[in-house]
């Protein structure tokens, strides 16, 4: 049975250290969410997935990593300022602020039901700093909404530096901002996340061929690297575009309670290298943008071959790399019914009839293998067991886990909980033999193996 509800994620994610409460010990702080030792592993697993994909298993598109604050000009002509907003009502009983286009019914409070709210007001996403001594607070920067408009503003600096013809990309991982009005769903919609976004620049003309083409890439990336069934994924065209595009579709997932947005792919058109170039009047500009006064460098492509200047459309591709995770767990997370008569008490794990198993893609597991001396006081079984893992940390998978404490079914609980694909058992009949007993988180099957053969079965194990 996978999680019913996105309690049993939030429980699962606090006890076993994937995701606690952001600043948790003074009262929390609403949308905001610290990584565990576990959580970190895997957010690394999935960027480094995403990465491998976009980056090293291509030639045409380079990696970047921005500041994360970036000058307030930035932020006017990329139309964040004055315009990257939503709708805010509030209800006058209850004083809940509610983003309108998220409510369950837009005439009544979500939370006491009454019809007495306020009409809708922009409400400023953007969070602005004041840098420097002398500013006397005026805001003078922006914390980043999203990786994208930094992508753009490198632009130039890019291709001067590591050229390529077009079509080509650039892409980042990192931090994004927004003081989002009603944070909800754990970790789905947060004030501080990680966005994965690709920006793929492209002639005009082939920017609706190439449209269909990264979603298909995302789409198959979706399935084949996070190990998702393709029947709990969807497209999502959107009803209502944003001002710079031209089409739009999210990648969808089938949570608990419904289908709902993971990754956006987006046709920008000529919008954004349109709206931080310099000497705008010198292109034909198909987008609706600011007239910039600001900027000091044209952000245009120069074709070798015709001679022609021109300013290239984007494509991008931004998944959220946190609701890509939540949605992984949510995913593999398996409540099994072991058999047997239920527990006495009414709680299926407590009874050892039942477990609770994260199904992860191993790849994507936060520890690749655990390895487990069968008693801690015999020294031989430590020592072969230490050996052990030595040996695997060399294959450069991941963590691996010496587990020298509790006993044994406690550690296959706590790394079936944790999605650890095998755990190594070291006994007595391993200093006869040189075998230890592997055992398989999803079938828990356990075969005996020799020492010698470990390595190479848990790479196959891990890459697949
Ligand atoms: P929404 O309409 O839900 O506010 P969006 O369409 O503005 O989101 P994008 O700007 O396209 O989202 O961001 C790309 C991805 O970043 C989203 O698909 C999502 O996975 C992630 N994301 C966006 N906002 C948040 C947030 N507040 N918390 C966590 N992840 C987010």
């Amino acid at each position: 049975m996978p999680a019913k509800n996105l309690n049993d994620l939030v429980a699962l994610c606090k006890r076993r250290g994937f995701i606690y409460q952001g600043s948790e010990i003074y009262g929390g702080l609403q949308g905001l969410y610290d990584y565990g030792p576990y959580g970190v592993e895997m957010m690394k697993n999935i960027r480094d997935a995403w990465w491998r994909s976009m980056v090293y298993n291509r030639d045409d598109v380079e990696g970047i990593e921005a500041a994360l604050l970036s000058a307030r000009a930035m932020w006017k002509y990329s139309g964040h300022e004055g315009g990257f907003s939503d709708p805010l009502v509030e209800c006058k009983k209850c004083k809940l602020r509610m983003r309108l286009d998220k409510m369950k019914d837009q005439s009544k409070c979500d939370s006491c039901g009454t019809t007495d709210i306020t009409e809708p007001r922009d409400y400023q996403l953007m969070m602005g700093l004041s840098l420097g001594a002398t500013t006397d607070g005026e805001i003078n920067a922006y914390l980043r909404p999203e990786t994208a408009t930094t992508t753009y503003t490198n632009f130039k600096n890019v291709l001067d530096s590591v050229p390529h013809k077009l079509p080509f990309g650039i892409v980042q991982i990192g931090k994004a901002f927004r003081n989002e009005i009603s944070p909800r769903g754990f970790v789905f919609r947060m004030r501080e996340f990680e966005q994965a976004e690709l920006q793929y620049f492209v002639r005009p003309g082939e920017d609706e061929a190439q449209f269909e083409n990264w979603k298909n890439l995302r789409m198959d990336w979706w399935v084949n690297e996070l190990g998702m069934p393709r029947e709990k994924l969807r497209f999502a065209p959107h009803e209502k575009m944003a001002h710079y595009a031209k089409a739009a579709e999210d990648i969808e997932y089938e949570f608990p309670d419904g289908f709902d947005e993971v990754e956006g792919i987006h046709n920008r058109q000529d919008f954004d290298l349109a709206s931080h170039t310099k000497a705008q009047d010198e292109f034909k500009i198909q987008a609706n943008v600011i007239k910039n006064t600001d900027s000091n460098t044209k952000l245009s492509y120069s074709d070798a071959q015709t001679g022609e200047n021109f300013l290239p459309f984007v494509i991008e591709t931004a998944m959220g790399v946190n609701r890509a995770m939540m949605a992984v767990m949510m995913q593999a997370y398996t409540d099994e019914d072991l058999g047997g008569p239920p527990s006495p008490d009414g709680s299926g794990a407590a009874s050892g009839k039942s477990r609770i198993v994260l199904k992860l893609k191993p790849s994507l597991s936060p520890v690749k293998a655990a390895v487990i001396p069968l008693a801690r006081n015999v020294p031989e079984l430590v020592e072969i067991s230490n050996s052990i893992v030595s040996d695997l940390r060399k294959l450069g998978l991941g963590r691996i886990e010496l587990e020298n404490s509790g006993n044994i079914g406690k550690n296959y609980r706590r790394h079936d909980e944790i999605g650890t694909p095998v755990c190594i058992t070291v006994d007595h009949q391993t200093m006869e033999d040189n075998t230890v007993t592997l055992r398989h988180r999803d079938s828990m099957e356990q075969v005996r193996v020799a020492i010698a053969d470990i390595p190479a079965q848990l790479q196959k194990i891990v890459n697949g």
